[in-house]
C-alpha cells in the first residue's frame, strides 16, 4: 500500500497551482483549476482531485487540453446559451460558460446552457454551488466522451456509456443545500485510480472484468482499461446515464459516445445545465423556508441500525470540508510521484512542485 501523508489545504493549492503554471496556464487559469482541484479534495473527493494533473498534463502534450483558451460564447436563443470551449480547461470554461447563461435570467427567470467540447469540467458540485451562490437552483448534466466508454449498460457484458454525472441543488442562504453530486455509474472512474494507487481494493458491485462479472480488483480497470464500471442502481441507474448522454451529448452537443473520436488520454465533457431563479415561483424565502423544512423533516427520520444519523445530499461533503481544512487533506505518494513526473516533462523539478507540500500532523 502507497503511504500517505495530510499536506495543508494551502499548500495543496500551491502546488497544484506551480504544475499548472508550469503547464503553460496563466496565472487566473491557474488559480482557477487548483482552487477546484483542491476543493474536490477538500470535499472528499479525490477522485477529482490533484490526482488529476497527470492526465491533463498527457492530454496538453496531445494538444487535446488548451490552456488559456478563449471560449465562443455564443448570442442566446431565448432562454438558451450555447457556448464552444474548444477544449480549454473545463474548469473556467464552465465557470464562463455558466456567467454567459446567466445573463438570461433576469428576462427569463431560467437559463438552458449547452456547454460543448470541453476539457474535463471535474467535479460537478462545484457549479451548483456556484449557481446556489447567486441564489439559483440549478441541474447540470455530464456525458464524458474522447475516450471508449466504460460503463456497462444494465443487461450488457461490455461497456456502452461513460460515468455521466449528474448535479442538483437548492439554494438556502447562498449555499447548495442539498447539494446531489452523482456519477452515474456505482462509483468515478477516478476512484478506481485512486484505489490502485493506494494498493486498495474496490468496494462490492462497482466493477465487471471482461466477461461481465464483478471483481473488486482496481488494476485492470485503472491501468488497462479491462472490464467496465457498473451503472448504479440497475436498469434505474443506467437509463439515467442514458439520458445524460442524450441530453449533453445528443441533444446539447454534437456527440454522443457512439460518434466521438477515441483520443489519446481522451476525456472531453459536454455540459447540459439548467439554472432557475426561484423567485418565478415564489419569494426567495419562502422555497428556502419550505426546503429547509423538508431537509429537517428527512433530518429527524429514526436512523438505521448502526448508522449515527440520517444525512443529506451534501452533508458528507460539507463534513469533510471541515475536517480536511482542519487536518490537511491526505496524498498517496504514488499519487505525488505521478504528478511530479509530469511536471519534469514541462521542465519543472520536483523542488519547483512537491517541495511546496507542507505536511501536517496526522
Ligand atoms: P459518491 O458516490 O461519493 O456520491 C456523492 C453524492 O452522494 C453526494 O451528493 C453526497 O453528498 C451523497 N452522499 C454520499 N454519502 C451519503 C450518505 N451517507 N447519505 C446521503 N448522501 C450521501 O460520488 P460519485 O458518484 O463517485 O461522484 C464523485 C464525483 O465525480 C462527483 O463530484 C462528480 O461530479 C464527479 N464526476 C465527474 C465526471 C466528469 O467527467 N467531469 C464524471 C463522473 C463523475
Amino acid at each position: 500500500m502507497s503511504h500517505m501523508s495530510n499536506y495543508s489545504s494551502q499548500s495543496v493549492k500551491a502546488f497544484a497551482k506551480a504544475v499548472l503554471r508550469g503547464f503553460g496556464c496563466n496565472d487566473g487559469e491557474a488559480e482557477i483549476v487548483a482552487s477546484h482541484l483542491v476543493d474536490a479534495n477538500l470535499t472528499g473527493h479525490d477522485s477529482h482531485g490533484i490526482g488529476m494533473l497527470p492526465l491533463y498534463g498527457e492530454q496538453i502534450l496531445d494538444g487535446n487540453l488548451i490552456p488559456n483558451q478563449q471560449p465562443v460564447l455564443h448570442e442566446p436563443v431565448g432562454a438558451i446559451s450555447i457556448v464552444d470551449a474548444r477544449r480549454g480547461f473545463g474548469h473556467r470554461m464552465a465557470l464562463e460558460a455558466l456567467d454567459h447563461a446567466m445573463q438570461c435570467v433576469p428576462e427569463h427567470k431560467v437559463a438552458i446552457l449547452a456547454l460543448r467540447d470541453s476539457g474535463h469540467v471535474s467535479r460537478l458540485g462545484a457549479y451548483s454551488e456556484y449557481c446556489a451562490a447567486k441564489g439559483y437552483v440549478s441541474l447540470h448534466m455530464v456525458n464524458v466522451v474522447g475516450h471508449a466508454p466504460i460503463v456497462a449498460p444494465f443487461g450488457a457484458r461490455e461497456s456502452g456509456f461513460s460515468t455521466n454525472p449528474i448535479s442538483m441543488a437548492m439554494p438556502v442562504g447562498g449555499k447548495a443545500r442539498p447539494l446531489l453530486d452523482i456519477a452515474t455509474s456505482t462509483v468515478a472512474f477516478g476512484k478506481v485510480r485512486v484505489a490502485s494507487n493506494k494498493g486498495e481494493q474496490m468496494p462490492a458491485g462497482c466493477l465487471v472484468d471482461e466477461q461481465g462479472l464483478e471483481t473488486r480488483d482496481p488494476d485492470p480497470m485503472a491501468k488497462s482499461r479491462i472490464g467496465a464500471l457498473s451503472a448504479f442502481g440497475a436498469h434505474k441507474g443506467s437509463g439515467l446515464g442514458i439520458f445524460v448522454e442524450l441530453l449533453a451529448g445528443a441533444l446539447a452537443s454534437t456527440d454522443t459516445v457512439a460518434t466521438m473520436e477515441h483520443l489519446p488520454h481522451g476525456v472531453i465533457n459536454n455540459m447540459f445545465s439548467v439554472i432557475i431563479d426561484p423567485t418565478a415561483f415564489d419569494s426567495q424565502e419562502a422555497v428556502e423556508k419550505r426546503t429547509m423544512e423538508f431537509y429537517d423533516f428527512i433530518k429527524a427520520r429514526q436512523p438505521a441500525v448502526g448508522t449515527d444519523s440520517v444525512q443529506l445530499p451534501g452533508e458528507p461533503e460539507q463534513h469533510n470540508r471541515q475536517q480536511r481544512t482542519d487536518n490537511g487533506i491526505p496524498v498517496d505518494d504514488e499519487t505525488v510521484r505521478q504528478i511530479v513526473d509530469i511536471a519534469t516533462r514541462f521542465d519543472l523539478s520536483g523542488d519547483d512542485t512537491a517541495g511546496l507540500l507542507n505536511p501536517v500532523g496526522n
